[in-house]
């Protein structure tokens, strides 16, 4: 007799297999019998340097046997020390302070509670949060209230917050997207407290992707109105985009960036919202009502920073910046050798993530190929999850140009198998 387990995103009425992996190394998975799966996209977008990268897991045996697990409210250790200084070397100069959680999700949650408490305790009536049209930002009440609103979160709507929304700034239609933003900035009546995006490419929401000059521009209205401009890189930081942050590539410094997913390399979860000073000051005070009142029972968990800074050692000492381009590069061939295919439209690319959507007449998530291709690529032994009728890869940084190959060949297949032009 066992309990069953309920799996996340996963329509059990559905029947379908769930595998079991029983150990990985690099951009492999391998099940008990030895087959290898091709992990394309980076067991959900978090893993970077790839599995079981020795220096990390020697970081977890150490830091387990030395410090566990210690209360991070009034007491500090080592690896969070350890950590604050070496994200210096990684953030702009002006994020200057980190708060620690334990997911993307909470990373966001706490980034939105910092900007209202600012608002707060400078006395001023700034509540409204700006968002963006295709948003996600985590499946917590706050984060799926600024992230869209669809089938996802249909049951839950009556608790999620009112926001302001502007556009997608899709190709052609930027400008209507930033004149939106400027008139939620300028609005007195309901003042925003902060717009919260995904810079340059949006995930969950269909690996939709707006260039570095609107996110520049994005950041500068929200400026000129003394708008908090909160930058989610849970998905794009550490990387993904093809610099460290995807901020770097606009040349903007938010005044809050949340970071997860690839912080530890994907190994284990941690959090990090990082903050201005002016966040920090709004809640500096010797009046203990104005403390951040956020904490979890595993804030800075010791093991946790330890494997965030052996990712840290590996960007430093390994070519990683080397690998990521070159994983562009082949991204750009394949691109190119799908170009002739008339069932394939929106290729797109940024950094290690490359995207496209087969034709099929219908296309959203809930498109009826979406389970099929789920089904072809298991059956193929490469691990692609695509959102809908959109496939993307997103593979860890260590892949070689073999196994990039052959997730090619697949998609090319089930380009083939599927696609109507
Ligand atoms: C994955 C993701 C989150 C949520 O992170 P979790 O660790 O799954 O809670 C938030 N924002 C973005 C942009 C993400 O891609």
């Amino acid at each position: 007799m066992s309990l069953n387990i309920w799996h996340p995103f996963t329509q059990h009425g559905l029947g379908e297999p769930i595998p079991e992996i029983a150990r990985a190394e690099g951009a492999a998975l391998y099940k008990a019998d030895g087959t290898k799966i091709i992990d394309a996209i980076s067991s959900w977008w978090v893993q970077t340097h790839g599995h079981c990268h020795p220096k990390i897991v020697s970081a977890i045996q150490e830091q387990s046997a030395q410090l566990d697990q210690i209360i991070f409210a009034g007491w500090t250790h080592q690896p969070a020390r350890e950590l604050a200084e070496g994200l210096a070397d990684f953030l702009p100069r002006s994020l200057d302070h980190i708060f620690f959680s334990d997911s993307g999700s909470t990373a966001v949650e706490v980034a939105l509670k910092m900007a209202l408490g600012y608002w707060h305790h400078r006395g001023e009536a700034r509540q409204k949060i700006l968002v963006m049209e295709h948003s996600y930002h985590g499946d917590t009440i706050g984060a799926m209230s600024v992230g869209a609103r669809g089938v996802f979160n249909q049951a839950y709507a009556p608790l999620l917050f009112d926001v302001g929304t502007i556009d997608f700034p899709e190709a052609a239609a930027e400008q209507a997207a930033l004149d939106q933003l400027a008139a939620f900035c300028k609005d007195s009546d309901s003042p925003p407290a902060a717009l919260i995006v995904e810079p340059l490419i949006l995930g969950a929401g269909g690996m939709k992707i707006y260039s570095p000059a609107v996110l520049r521009e994005m950041a500068a209205i929200c400026r000129a109105h003394d708008v908090l401009f909160i930058a989610d890189e849970v998905m794009t930081g550490w990387g993904r985009t093809g610099t460290i942050f995807a901020c770097e590539q606009a040349g903007v410094e938010p005044d809050i960036l949340c970071m997860a997913k690839g912080l530890t390399g994907g190994v284990i979860p941690l959090a990090v919202t990082a903050a201005k000073d002016a966040l920090y000051q709004a809640h500096f005070s010797e009046d203990r009502a104005r403390m951040f009142f956020h904490s979890s029972s595993f804030t800075a968990n010791p093991i946790a920073c330890a494997a965030a800074n052996a990712n840290l050692a590996i960007w430093r000492d390994e070519p990683v910046q080397e690998r990521i381009d070159i994983i562009a590069a082949a991204h750009q061939a394949f691109a190119d050798r799908l170009q002739r295919r008339a069932s394939v439209s929106g290729l797109r690319q940024c950094g290690t993530i490359l995207a496209l959507e087969i034709n099929d007449g219908a296309g959203d998530y809930m498109s009826s190929i979406g389970p099929e291709l789920l089904r072809f690529f298991r059956d193929h032994n490469v691990l692609l999850r695509p959102l809908g009728n959109t496939i993307y890869i997103m593979p860890p940084y260590c892949i070689t140009c073999e196994e990039l190959e052959s997730i090619y060949r697949v998609i090319e297949e089930a380009i083939d198998r599927f696609g109507t032009s």
